[in-house]
């Protein structure tokens, strides 16, 4: 592929973390990536692909200069079931680390691959949590970027976390600890902070990715430099590289067909969703998710419902649950026919950035994944923080405590992907009802929410229209070009 003045276009290969939380953001950085002028090789696999079958047609339908490279993952080899290819499809740490390692035996057919082409590779950017290709980028003799998928505040804390081994000699995995070296005063319990490959048995992976986040040419975030500046400054300090802030990413899709394509195929018709969005009030949904990968019990889901009820506000749930369909059936038609004109609920997967920009929206009830949360602050919808696992405990402080444009429900203990059940973990209705109507009040406190999350839409929208981000994509494209 050429530009027009015959010179090869820089060649960027995106290598995502197969999940969706993480693969929808490199699919918004392909886009922003080729509409400022570079090529881009897209790795997925066979099955990552057919889910993401529209995403590749609309991309091909607006003539993008994005190649999606499905290269076939061995199952077998580290005795996974064939198509076992994502990691909301694995079950318990043992898959997941087997998943680990069937995707560094890509390393030989990525190599494979990119030496045949053409245009050859400038750079790769990959996740945080593909540290193999690392080694494919020394080997190409082309620099590589390391994805990372949290925003600053929470990035820096989890690099004084691993650096400062803080939990280190700490026994009581809820004694909340003042991170040495923060810019501020921030208490965090071990059981409330990202420790995903901490546990036994992911040492190893996670020592290389940290050992592969030192040899990186530099991090690339999906958040913006304006919503968090003290942050990125000292965590860009701290690890003493570039951190190439490119969000909100998804705002680089300008187009409404590509916003409704996102991830999987959506469960509802979007002219339906939008229908139903339209007939309500401005500013009086609450949107309700809690993203892609968690499942909720049916007993937090009758909490849920009841809540909703008790708050009269209308609201668009969406529900994930592996329990039994009967069951989540019974909740829904006994309690939905009270609820009928003022709510719709989504069973699997929804068209989130659509529904998030509809003028119709007034709330979101998130788990504080940080696409959601850069989601939600880029439409300027305030927020209920309803954290689960990872780092999301991180970023409901930064919604709540720094940015102030969000009301806590209260969650005190993690929650596993599936919730197991943890009765002590159930959020219970009343708990629901007081945040909805908190967050949707009319009072001073949520007048000025509102305010400034308002604020900080437009902020978002000036960093990709022209603003830091866009002159940091620039940047980066610039940077791969001269250092080729
Ligand atoms: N998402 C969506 N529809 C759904 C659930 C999730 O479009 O029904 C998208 C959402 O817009 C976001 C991503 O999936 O871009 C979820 O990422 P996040 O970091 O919020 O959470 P995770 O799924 O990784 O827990």
């Amino acid at each position: 592929m050429k530009c027009e003045d015959e010179t090869p276009k820089p060649h960027f290969v995106l290598v995502p973390f197969m999940a969706q939380g993480h693969t929808i953001p490199m699919i918004d950085m392909a886009h922003l990536l080729a509409k400022h002028g570079a090529m881009v090789t897209f790795i997925t696999t066979p099955a990552n692909a057919t889910r993401i079958e529209s995403t590749i047609d609309r991309a091909r339908e607006l003539n993008l200069p994005i190649h999606f490279v499905p290269l076939k993952l061995d199952c077998a080899k580290v005795g996974l079931p064939e198509g076992c290819e994502n990691v909301d499809k694995v079950l318990g740490k043992e898959q997941v680390k087997s998943l680990m390692d069937a995707y560094s035996m890509l390393h030989k057919p990525l190599v494979s691959y990119l030496r045949a082409q053409n245009n050859p590779p400038s750079s790769i950017v990959s996740d945080l949590c593909q540290p193999w290709t690392g080694d494919v980028a020394r080997e190409l003799g082309i620099p590589r970027f390391m994805f990372n998928g949290f925003c600053a505040f929470s990035s820096l804390c989890r690099y004084i976390i691993h650096q400062e081994k803080v939990f280190e000699n700490v026994a009581d995995d809820n004694e909340p600890i003042i991170l040495p070296g923060f810019p501020h005063c921030l208490e965090i319990s071990k059981a409330r902070s990202p420790g995903n490959f901490n546990s036994p048995g992911f040492e190893q992976f996670s020592e290389k990715i940290l050992e592969e986040e030192r040899r990186a040419d530099g991090v690339v975030t999906n958040s913006f430099y304006e919503l968090e500046p003290l942050y990125h400054e000292v965590y860009q300090k701290k690890i003493g590289k570039k951190v190439w802030s490119l969000g909100p990413m998804f705002l680089g899709n300008t187009e409404m067909s590509a916003i409704a394509v996102r991830g999987d195929k959506a469960s509802v018709d979007p002219k339906h969703c939008l229908q139903w969005l339209e007939s309500m009030k401005p500013g009086s949904v609450l949107y309700v998710s809690f993203g892609s990968m968690a499942r909720t019990v049916v007993s937090q889901l009758k909490e849920i419902a009841l809540g909703l009820e008790a708050s009269r506000r209308p609201f668009l749930w969406v529900i994930k649950s592996d329990d039994e369909a009967s069951d989540i059936e019974k909740l829904l038609t006994e309690g939905f026919e009270r609820v009928r004109d003022r709510g719709l609920i989504i069973r699997g997967w929804a068209q989130q950035a659509m529904i998030l920009s509809h003028p119709s929206l007034g709330g979101f009830m998130t788990h504080c994944g940080w696409n959601s949360t850069i989601e939600g602050i880029s439409n300027g919808v305030p927020m209920i923080t309803w954290p689960h696992c990872a780092e999301q405990f991180l970023n409901e402080k930064l919604i709540v405590d720094i940015l102030k444009v969000g009301v806590p429900v209260g969650v005190q203990n993690i929650t596993s992907r599936t919730m197991e059940a943890h009765e002590v973990s159930i959020v219970k209705r009343d708990h629901i009802e007081k945040a909805v109507l908190k967050l949707m009040d009319e009072d001073t406190d949520a007048m000025e929410r509102r305010m400034r999350a308002r604020e900080l839409k437009q902020k978002a929208r000036q960093a990709i229209d022209g603003g830091s981000s866009y002159s940091n994509i620039q940047q980066l494209i610039e940077y791969v070009k001269t250092r080729k």
